[in-house]
Formats: C-alpha cells, sequence, structure tokens
C-alpha cells in the first residue's frame, strides 16, 4: 500500500516540476509582482484640465466627498487626476481661419478657479495629479485631420472650451499620427521634446514634477517613456498591457504580453497596473467596484479603478449620478473591508518597489496560496495545469496552506 502511495506521489510532483519549469516565466513573474497585505483602493480618474467654470464646482464637490471617507488609519479617500495642461485657444484659431494651432494653458486666469479647487484637493490629500498630458493629442495630427474632417475642424473652432472627449478616438492618443489610418510613428526627436515640454510645464503649474504618468487612451513609445524617465518621472500606469499603434479601424495594437505590477521599463519607470472600471455614466455601480476590490484583494494586488471626467461633468444627471455612486462605493467599501486603505498611485508605486513591510507581504505561507491564487485565475495556466494533472498538487499545497494560515490571523477582510 505504501509503495503505491508513494509512486503516485511522486508522479504528481514530478508533473508539478515539469508544469513549473514548462511554465517558469509566468510563474516567477507572479511570484515577484508585489503581494498586498491590505485592500489597497485608488480611484484614478483622468481628462481633467482647462474647461468651463462649472468644473471647478465639480472638483470641490468631489474633493467632499472624498474628504467624508477615511480608512483605519484617519487617511482620507483619494482620487488621481490625470491632468491635462492646455486645450485649443478657439478664438485665435477662428482668427487664423484654422489654418494654425494655438493653445491656452491651464494657468491663464479663465481656468484659475479650476485649479485652486484641484490645489486644495491636493493640499487636503484627497487629490493627486498626475500627468495625462500637454495636450490630449498631437496638435500637428490634429490639424492635418481637420483639413478633411470637418467635425475636426468644427471642434477646433467651436465657442467655449472644447472637450476632449468629443474628438475621434484615433486623435486622443496623443504619441502617434491617428489622423490617417493604420496611425503613423511620430518623429522621436520631436516627441522626446514634447514629452520633456510637459512634464516642465506640469512643475511650474504644481510646483513639482509628475510621479505618475498616465499615456492617453495607453499608446506609448520607447522614446515618450526614455523622455519621461529623463525628466524625472518614475511611475507609469498601464492597462495591464501597451500598445504602440492603431491598425486600419482605428483599434489600437500593442504586443499582447502582459504587464504586472512593480515590473520595471528599459529606463527603470515602475509600471502598475490599472485594469477595473468605474465609470457611472457607462452603467458601472458601486456593487461592480466593491467586487473588483474583492477580486484584486484575494490575490494580493491594489484595486485600480479607471474613471474619467465626463462622468462628473456631463449633464445635471448624469454627474448627480456619478457623485452618489461615488459617495456609495466609497462608504461600501470602508464597511465591507475594515482594513481597506486609501492611497495615492505614486504612494502605492513607492511601497511597491521598497517592499514596504507594512503593506507588502513578506511571509512565505501566505505568498505561496496567493502565487496559487493568482495563477489559477490566468485560463492558459490553468488549462495547462489540467491537461498536465498539476492541478491536483496545486490544490492540495493551496488547501494545506489555507489550514495553516488559518490557524494564524486571517490576511484580509471577510468577504
Ligand atoms: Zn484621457
Amino acid at each position: 500500500m505504501t509503495i503505491y502511495l508513494l509512486i503516485v506521489a511522486t508522479w504528481l510532483a514530478g508533473l508539478a516540476v515539469v508544469f513549473g519549469y514548462l511554465q517558469r516565466r509566468t510563474l516567477r513573474r507572479l511570484w515577484r509582482e508585489p503581494m498586498l497585505r491590505f485592500p489597497v483602493l485608488i480611484i484614478e480618474s483622468d481628462d481633467w484640465g482647462p474647461g468651463p467654470p462649472a468644473d471647478a464646482d465639480t472638483l470641490l464637490r468631489l474633493a467632499q466627498i472624498l474628504g467624508r471617507h477615511r480608512d483605519a488609519r484617519g487617511r482620507s479617500a483619494t482620487m488621481t487626476l490625470g491632468m491635462l495642461l492646455a486645450v485649443p485657444d478657439t478664438e485665435k484659431i477662428r482668427q487664423a481661419d484654422g489654418r494654425h494651432y494655438h493653445a491656452v494653458s491651464i494657468s491663464e486666469p479663465q481656468f484659475g478657479t479650476i485649479l485652486a479647487a484641484i490645489r486644495r484637493g491636493r493640499d487636503e490629500g484627497v487629490f493627486s495629479p498626475q500627468l495625462h498630458g500637454m495636450e490630449h493629442y498631437w496638435p500637428e495630427a490634429l490639424m492635418k485631420a481637420s483639413c478633411d474632417q470637418e467635425s475636426v475642424r468644427a471642434w477646433l473652432m467651436q465657442d467655449g472650451v472644447p472637450r476632449n472627449e468629443d474628438l475621434p478616438a484615433a486623435l486622443q492618443s496623443r504619441w502617434i499620427d491617428g489622423s490617417t489610418l493604420p496611425s503613423h510613428a511620430l518623429p522621436e526627436n520631436q516627441v522626446a521634446e514634447a514629452a520633456a515640454r510637459e512634464t516642465e510645464v506640469f512643475r511650474q503649474v504644481f510646483g513639482t514634477e509628475p510621479s505618475v504618468v498616465v499615456p492617453p487612451t495607453f499608446v506609448w513609445t520607447d522614446a515618450v517613456e526614455a523622455a519621461w524617465s529623463r525628466s524625472g518621472v518614475g511611475v507609469l500606469v498601464t492597462p495591464g498591457t501597451r500598445y504602440f499603434s492603431r491598425d486600419v479601424s482605428g483599434k489600437l495594437v500593442g504586443e499582447g504580453e502582459p504587464l504586472y505590477n512593480g515590473e520595471t521599463g528599459v529606463n527603470g519607470m515602475v509600471y502598475v497596473v490599472r485594469d477595473d472600471y468605474f465609470e457611472p455614466a457607462l452603467g458601472h455601480r458601486a456593487g461592480r467596484a466593491l467586487a473588483a476590490i474583492q477580486g484584486k484583494s484575494g490575490v494580493g494586488r491594489p484595486t485600480l479603478l479607471e474613471t474619467h471626467r465626463f462622468n462628473f461633468a456631463g449633464p445635471a444627471a448624469q454627474k448627480e449620478g456619478a457623485l452618489h455612486e461615488t459617495e456609495l462605493l466609497l462608504r461600501s467599501a470602508v464597511e465591507r473591508f475594515p482594513s481597506i486603505r486609501f492611497m495615492a498611485t505614486a504612494e502605492l508605486a513607492g511601497a511597491m518597489a521598497r517592499a514596504d513591510l507594512d503593506l507588502v507581504e513578506q511571509s512565505l505561507v501566505p505568498r505561496i496560496r496567493i502565487w496559487l491564487a493568482r495563477s489559477a485565475q490566468m485560463p492558459r495556466l490553468r488549462k495547462l495545469a489540467w491537461l498536465s494533472g498539476a492541478i491536483l498538487p496545486a490544490w492540495l499545497v493551496y488547501r494545506a496552506l489555507g489550514l495553516i494560515e488559518s490557524m494564524s490571523a486571517p490576511r484580509t477582510d471577510p468577504a
């Protein structure tokens, strides 16, 4: 009897070793990705910048909501603001009959109340400004497109402050020329110059270099990343992959290779992953965001919720709905996850890079369990584990470690 058990055990161990060897690269990356000891929630909000004065009021209300909800450490909820630093000067463009591009900076007095609301929220710890871009588009590409797209020409020459959200998606990718599709690469020297310039303007506006950048539509090239890095930007927000162009139908094209939290690019920029969504105007309710926190914290990952200005700056009913959902989300998050931590993305990236003992799990038993749970979430790994039979030893180890863990303090909040 003993001999049969020994044969089965050896066979299972052998399968696990072969499986592990074949999948070693992915398994190693899942192991190295920092494992968090607490649920972490960050609402990442893009596209703020020059706008109508009503945006200032919206920001003040958002700041009040964020300030009302605190984690167990007493830290208020934080919303990152992906900042745009300029918009078209439509009056000047009209005067030039649409032949020349002119921009107006967020530092102009007409946007003073918006900037004041952002700075105040930053000082109170509820807003964390991040670099989104000087503009959301590449100005030359926009001017080219305006020659044969009447809607783009009208956008550039309209009364009032244009909203980048109204532009065709391909033109909203700042770091490619999307005026014709498939998109074209931009001259690298111009890209480097523009990336350095936007970080400098951010510093002039906010008094400090941006620590975090969010590439518009998640399209960026090596040249942009190198220029940001040279200018002192240390963290890059990704959707868990990278895009570098658009195909003939405007669809984003990327390497397809996944990116994990805490990994670094060739220039040393730290990547963080933002792949959950909280766009109330598109029907995303607080419940969906809570499910995301549950899922992410179960595998030791932070929850970065992507949202945009349009939810909060649209028609009155849409704006009120988004503010209400934000309030509900924060209140429910604190109730349901008492150990939740609110922080800014820059702080999270710093804690991950330092392997901060307070936040990042170091103990072997919970680390192995998280690693197995992460692996089980990947469809390809799960399928191969079933086919090879490695699923059985993996499951046995997971359950055994769960028993050991349950004898000590629970790692995360109950569901
Ligand atoms: Zn954007």
